[in-house]
């Protein structure tokens, strides 16, 4: 059996919260079928998309990401801001933003080489931290895109709040109709700093 993967970081609730607050304006205005919102307590910030993935090769990315990531601090991410990819003329994500310290990047690309070593394909594209918050539908025409355009700029999203990383986790995907449903399979530590 193969199980749909990705790596990603876990958002505080507190944060979704506070993202749900300060886009519920904008969801309101682009509805369904226009924009496909990902529910609140859903978003995260992916670090790598595994696709199919069987269970044995589960316990080596589980085993490989534990060993990384114990290599890693943790840090803190700070939350805000609103955006689209890959530009409003051709929306396809909404995203919020993070402001990320330099130890974000090194963790990727640890998990990145992590990742490759056990042969998953490495991300061709830069890594830009994000928490996707609604995908665009695709068939739109060019009113619905003037129409989100002018939805995003009516909408400020200011700084949310913090978000400390001390872990890193695997989840499973099962893509449904309603939205695609993630499964919690594993968490790998980051390194524990010692506060004295
Ligand atoms: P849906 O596909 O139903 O819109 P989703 O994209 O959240 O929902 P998945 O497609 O299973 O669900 O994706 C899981 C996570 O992996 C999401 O964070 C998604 O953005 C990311 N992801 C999916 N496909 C890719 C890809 N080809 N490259 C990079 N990241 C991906
Ligand atoms: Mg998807």
């Amino acid at each position: 059996m193969l199980l749909r993967s990705f790596i990603a970081i876990q958002m505080p609730t507190a944060i979704q919260d506070e993202i749900e607050k300060s886009t519920a304006h904008l969801k309101k205005a682009l509805a369904r079928p226009l924009v496909r919102w990902i529910h609140p307590h859903n978003v995260h910030l992916t670090l790598k998309f595994l696709g199919d993935v069987s269970a044995a090769n589960l316990e080596l990315l589980a085993h490989a990401l534990k060993r990384e990531s114990e290599q890693h601090a943790g840090f803190s991410l700070s939350i805000g801001g609103l955006g689209i990819f890959p530009n409003s003329r051709r929306p396809r994500v909404i995203w919020i933003g993070i402001e990320a310290p330099a130890a974000m990047q090194t963790l990727y690309r640890g998990i990145e080489a992590a990742a490759a070593r056990l042969g998953y394909a490495p991300e061709t594209r830069p890594f830009s931290p994000h928490l996707t918050i609604g995908r665009v539908n695709q068939n739109v025409s060019m009113a619905d895109i003037q129409k989100i355009r002018a939805a995003l700029e009516e909408t400020t999203v200011g700084t949310l709040g913090a978000a400390p990383v001390d872990a890193v986790h695997i989840y499973k995907s099962d893509l449904q109709p309603g939205g695609s449903v993630y499964t919690h399979l594993y968490t790998a530590a980051l390194k524990i700093i010692s506060e004295r």
